[in-house]
This record gives structure tokens, sequence and C-alpha cells, in this order.
């Protein structure tokens, strides 16, 4: 019998098409069918017509691929990310059937077995070589190489043996396999405070959907705790997601992962090769795989039993997405979790303002770890006001690190300690000015300064990516000694430091160095075996790492994350200061961090120089209250984008004049983004604010129906933007 059945594509639509069948199929099966010209990979989303297209004008679904449907809820779970994030359903499902190559005929191994006919009807000579195969092949099948081995003979007694019918070729797939974790490779001591920690997380696995933050200062072992909660989870034959920032995804913790449960979790990062995202795709989803630790777009891979998510440095940004679909990744799992009824651990000495006030509201569960491990103590911070402590000009030019900080260096070098210094700004110079004629190297594409890469030579946008050569004289005016460096990046910084320590180790850690996992753990190793004296780097360095022998951090400019214009500024900037910080003293020699400002007497100082979270917290609780900000309040970004300015600005003024404006409703904008041109893109603004009880994506998708939008012309949404550029 043919039917009719709908159709999801991976593409930027918001429905199914419609597609005959004549054949079983089930709702979640993934089928291929033709699209246009080009053949397509869709899963079934109803089994009934969802158009009023013709019968005769709907194409035939060409074949149903042999994988497990998707599952109902991971459907529910496509359905409400698109919705609540108002992307096309098609975005969504391409970031689950991302891996093409899945559906692609995969490498067969041929193994070979008995046909049955005998070596006399084959008309072979009856060798005793030739029945050792014969009795190696009753018990099960092999490779010729596996033949030849096991029955030690050469491949010249084999052949003869497949030419004449006696061994028969099968083909099976080549399917990787994936070693399971043993929950109880070895058992870790935990302290008191670490046991009732793992236990109430524990208690929460197999026992349906709940959200726990495990809330522990740096270096408190919440890897540890959670890790107990993944052991229960394997007892319970579920499969367990962790979540970690990408570049996070360090030798270290796979090795602590290692030790713990024997074997390395499978890994999903965008630095897999291809046959590593198809041979771990499909193990996923056949249930092969029981530990996946990934970046966030993990969280949409098919698991077939999910029953633990761990959110690492759940307050991380790069949980949340601005790409082809904006959405809070962190937030997302807490969707699939309830959908799926599992838990949810969110681990963070750095709690998101939102967490928080989702513990106050009740909706969290909370567990805490309020001490170090074993002897180690948090780190003295001490402030540094750089208007009294005036950095002195070397005989290399500027200078960035105070008297006290450049003593601080130099007593750590002398007693054979380590030392970090943070800087989160990439390569030399943010910006090249002439001297002369007052010109600045900016980007052709945006509206952004060209930030100068003395270790590569280049001038780079750090916006779209353009690269250059930095130029011998001002490009504009032709001097040739006009062009100067303003302002200070990590290679600056490390210059200063190599020409005050000529004899120390040092190096740089950043998007710049660590291209790859391989070129990360390398300097990650590199500090571990104490080959690098004085590390310098970016927020890459923030991020978990665990070095022993770091007694002293240095941060260079503390002022850089608050003059942004984002309402989280000073919340990210504590966050990250409180991570970068959290790396020193982390085992028994003692840590101090040292820290430059302009501001001594800013909140966020304030509360990491008496480690007092919950004030801080306090008033950003209450500064985000009057201004009914998130989560006091509801926010949506527009951003309008296109080539032809005046037709991308004429779209911004019809959203403006068409703005909803209630009590409850109001619009800021349409204005020019502040990175007003991107990527060769002019782009405008427009800001969206409710309550908390207006449906935000309702009011969203009425607006959007009063404007007509001329194709050339992008419109996208961000619902609870991070960024404001
Ligand atoms: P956090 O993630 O809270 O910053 P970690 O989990 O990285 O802390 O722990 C800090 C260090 O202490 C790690 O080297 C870890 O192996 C060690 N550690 C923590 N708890 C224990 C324990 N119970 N037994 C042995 N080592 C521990
Ligand atoms: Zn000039
Ligand atoms: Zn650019």
């Amino acid at each position: 019998m043919v039917r009719t059945v709908g159709v999801l594509l991976p593409l930027p639509f918001d429905k199914p098409f419609d597609y005959t069948v004549d054949f079983a199929v089930q709702v979640g099966q993934i089928v291929e069918v033709p699209f246009g010209k080009e053949k397509q990979i869709g899963v079934v989303w109803s089994l009934e017509p969802t158009s009023e297209l013709e019968q005769g004008k709907i194409k035939a679904i060409i074949k149903a691929f042999d994988f497990p449907p998707l599952k109902i809820e991971m459907l529910k779970f496509i359905k409400w990310v698109a919705d609540y994030n108002m992307a096309p359903l098609g975005s969504v499902l391409k970031m689950v059937i991302s891996v093409r190559s899945v559906f692609e005929p995969s490498p067969m191994t041929v193994l070979y077995t008995l046909s049955g006919k005998t070596l006399a009807e084959a008309k072979l000579k009856n060798s005793d070589a030739r029945w050792h195969v014969m009795d190696l092949l009753k018990h099960a099948p092999y490779t010729r190489q596996e033949i030849a081995a096991g029955a030690g003979v050469s491949q010249g007694v084999i052949k003869p043996m497949i030419d004449a019918g006696v061994l028969v070729p099968i083909y099976v797939e080549n399917k990787k396999e994936f070693t399971e974790p043993i929950g109880d490779y070895v058992k870790v001591d935990l302290t008191a405070e670490q046991i009732k920690a793992a236990e109430l997380l524990c208690r929460k696995v197999g026992a349906g959907f709940s959200v726990t933050l495990l809330d522990g200062v740096t270096g408190s072992g919440k890897t540890e705790v959670y890790f107990e909660a993944v052991a229960k989870a394997l007892e319970q034959d579920t499969q367990v997601l962790i979540l970690v920032p990408e570049i996070s995804l360090t030798a270290q913790w796979l090795r602590r992962f290692q030790s713990r449960f024997g074997v390395r979790p499978a890994c999903w990062h965008s630095g897999l090769t291809v046959k590593e995202r198809t041979d771990t795709w499909k193990a996923i989803s056949e249930g092969r795989v029981k530990v996946v630790v990934g970046a966030r777009s993990a969280l949409f891979l098919p698991y077939t039993k999910l029953g633990l998510i761990v959110i690492d440095e759940s307050h991380d940004h790069s949980y949340k997405q601005e790409d082809a679909v904006n959405y809070q990744g962190r937030d997302m799992a807490v969707v699939r979790a309830k959908i799926e009824h599992f838990p949810v651990i969110l681990s963070t000495a750095t709690p998101a303002l939102e967490t928080l006030v989702n513990v106050d509201e009740g909706k969290y569960d909370c567990v805490k770890l309020n001490s170090r491990y074993a002897n180690a103590v948090l780190p003295d911070i001490k402030i540094i006001d750089i208007k009294k402590d005036k950095p002195q000009r070397g005989e290399w030019g500027v200078s960035w690190l105070t008297p006290t900080m450049v003593k601080a260096l130099q007593n750590n070098l002398e007693n054979g300690e380590q030392s970090v210094l943070f800087l989160n700004r990439r390569g030399y110079a943010p910006l090249l000015i002439c001297r002369d004629c007052g010109h600045r190297i900016q980007c052709p594409s945006c509206s952004a300064w060209l930030t100068e890469h003395k270790n590569a030579h280049k001038l780079m946008c750090h916006h779209c990516g353009y690269v250059d050569d930095i130029p011998e004289v001002c490009p504009h005016c032709g001097s040739a000694e006009g062009l100067t460096a303003c302002g200070p990046g990590v290679e600056r910084v490390e210059e200063e430091v190599c020409m005050r320590f000529p004899t120390a180790k040092v190096d740089i850690l950043s998007s710049d160095s660590a291209t790859s996992f391989t070129a990360l753990s390398k300097i990650i190793g590199k500090m571990e075996r104490k080959e690098i004296d004085i590390l310098i780097g970016t927020q890459i360095i923030a991020k978990g790492h665990h070095f022993p022998d770091l007694t002293l951090v240095g941060i260079v400019d503390a002022d850089l994350g608050l003059m942004s214009s984002d309402l989280r500024a000073a919340e990210q900037t504590y966050q990250l200061l409180s991570q970068v910080a959290g790396r020193a003293g982390r085992s028994d020699k003692h840590g101090t961090v040292y820290v430059q400002t302009l501001h001594p007497e800013n909140n966020v100082l304030k509360a990491l120089l008496n480690n007092d979270r919950a004030l801080f917290m306090d008033f950003e609780k209450e500064s985000r209250q009057i201004l009914h900000y998130p989560p006091y309040g509801k926010l949506a970004a527009l951003i309008i984008s296109g080539t032809n300015q005046q037709q991308t600005g004429a779209v911004a003024a019809a959203f403006g004049r068409t703005a909803p404006d209630t009590e409850n409703i109001s619009v800021l904008g349409p204005a020019p983004a502040p990175l007003f041109m991107l990527r060769d893109k002019y782009r405008y603004r427009l800001m969206l604010k409710t309550t908390r009880n207006i449906n935000i994506q309702q009011v969203l998708r009425e607006w959007q129906k009063m404007v007509k939008v001329p194709s050339s012309v992008r419109v996208e949404v961000d619902i609870d933007p991070y960024s404001f550029t």
C-alpha cells in the first residue's frame, strides 16, 4: 500500500515535506529522499500528509536506513528547541543528523565461512593444512589474515579453497568498538564533605528529572564528586553525557577519567576527523557508547538511553551558541532531561546568576563543597592600583607590569615556582595607529581594528578572520616611522617578560598557540613537567587546569572585561577572574593572586578580594531586577543584516515602526549595531524586553508577520542574547 508521510529535512525550513512510501516506516525513521536535483537525508516526522499537494506531484522515499529510528522524545526535543529559539525546525534537525558520512556506505570487512561444499566435491587435495582451516571455521567466520594465523597456514592454502567455493565470503560492517567504562574500576577515597555531596547526587540518578547545582570552590574536587554520579548511572546501564567548554577538553581531564573508569570516554568536539565522527555517532545511536564527553553540540546526538547529563563549568559562555541556531546549551540540556526524565548536574565554582536564582526559587537543588581538597587553601588576593604603582618604562619601550608584579614574579622564579600571567587579549597589540597622520588600520569588511600578531607577522580581524601582512609604511601617509602598536596583547606581555627575565622559560597559551587538541595538550604537558616558568594566557588558561606548582597568578588588566556593554559583563568578569585566580595554590604550596587595575573600588574586585560571591551576586541581582533584565524579565535581540545599507536600514526601520509597545513589552532601537559592519554586511539591532509572564516568542511571531523582508536582508532572532555587538 502506498501512503503519504511528512519527512523533515535538515534544511532551514519550518515544516516537513510530503513523500510517498510503499513500505512500512515509523515516525523517527531516517530515510533518503529526492529533493530538487539532489538526494537528502531526512526523518519521518508524521505518518500523515502534511500539505495539500496532489498525489501525482509527490515524490517517493528512496530508502530507509538501517539505523534505530530517532526516539519520539528526540523529536519532541527538536521541536522544543526550534520553538523556543525561533529557529527553523529543519535547522535544529541538522544539528542532530550532523554527520553526512554516517549515511554513506561504510567500509566492509570480508570474513570467510564454510559453504558446506566438501574438499572432495571441490576436487581439492585433502591436506592437513586444509583440514586445519576447515576445523577453525567450524566455530566462527574469520578474515583471511585471521584464518592464516589461526590455522597456521599460508595464503596459498586458503586461496584455492575460496576459488573452489569451499569457503564463501560474508561482508560485515566495520564497526569501531568502544570499550565500556567500569564504574568501580578505582574507588577514590572521598573526604567527608565530598561523600555527602556525592551521595546526594547519586540519589538523583535513576530518580527522574532534577537539576542539581554542584557549587564547590576551585580545587574542591567537583570532578571526583560528579564522577560518583557517573558511576551510578553506569551501574543502571544508562548513557551519560558530560558537557565541557570546548577548549577544556584537555588531556588532563581525560587522564583523570581514565584512571577512575579504566578507559577513555568517547569524545565529541569540532576537532574530530570525519571517521571519528561517523564511528562515534553510529555507536551512540546504537547504544554502544556509554559515556560521551563533549562540547555543546554533543547535546544533539541520538542517545538511545540517556540517564545523566553533567555540565562542567556550567557558567561558561561557550555553552551559548551564536550560529545557525542561537541557543543556550546549558538550558537546552535541562529541557532534554525534562523530556527524557533524568537528572542534570551543573558543576561550577562561579554559578551563573540565572542558576542561583533557580536555586533560590526552589527549581534547582544545590550541594556545596566549601573547602579545597587536602591541605590546599584558597589563594590570597592582592589588588594593585596601577595609578599608584605605575609600570616603569624599560629599554624595550612601554611596560605593562607594575613594580609589585615584577617583584612577585622575580621572587617566584627564584623559589623555583611557576607563575601565570592572564590577559584576555590575543596577539601583540589590538590596534596599529600612525603617529604622523592619525590613521588607524581597520578591517576592510568590519567596523573593527585589525590586531597585530607579531609571532605570525600578520594583521588579523578577530571578527571575520581577515588576514593581511603588517605594512612597512603607513598605508595612508606613507610614513616609515609612524606606525605604532597601541595597547597590549599576550604577545606583548611575553616580550616584556622575556626582556625582564631573560633566563626564564616563557610560553603563551591562547587560541593562536593552542590551535588543536594536540597543540593545547603540548603546552599543558610542558607546564605539568615544569618546562615553563611563566605562562602567559588568554581565557583558555582559566578553564579547569590543575598545576600543583603554580603559586602565582597575575591578572594584567582586570578592567578589560568591564568595558563591554554586555549586561553580563560584570558577572562574567567576576567568573573569569575567580576561575583564573583559582588556578593558584591548588596543592600544598600557598598561592597568591595579584590583580592590576585602575579601579580598585569596583564591586567585582571587592568581591574577589573578600571572596564574597554572595555579596556581589546580591548586588547583581538587584541591578538586574531594577532594569527587568533576565532572569527577572525576558530579552530577545533582532539582528537585521544585509549587503545593501539602504534596504537593511529600511527593514530595521519597519521593525521599529511596528514594534509592540504595552505596559509589559518594550522595544529598544533600531540602532546601528556596535559592530555596524561585519563580513561586509550592514547590521542593525533591536532589543525586545518583556516581563516574565509574557510569551516572548509569541510576541516575536506576531511582530515578524507585520514586516515584509526582502530575501537580500536577513533577520536573526537571539532569545536571551549574551552578545550585544
Ligand atoms: P575542582 O574541579 O573542584 O576545581 P578538582 O576535581 O580538579 O577540583 O580537584 C582538585 C585536585 O584535587 C585534583 O587534582 C583532584 O584529583 C584532587 N582531588 C580532589 N578530591 C580528591 C580525593 N578525594 N582523592 C584524591 N584526590 C582528590
Ligand atoms: Zn600615517
Ligand atoms: Zn573583519
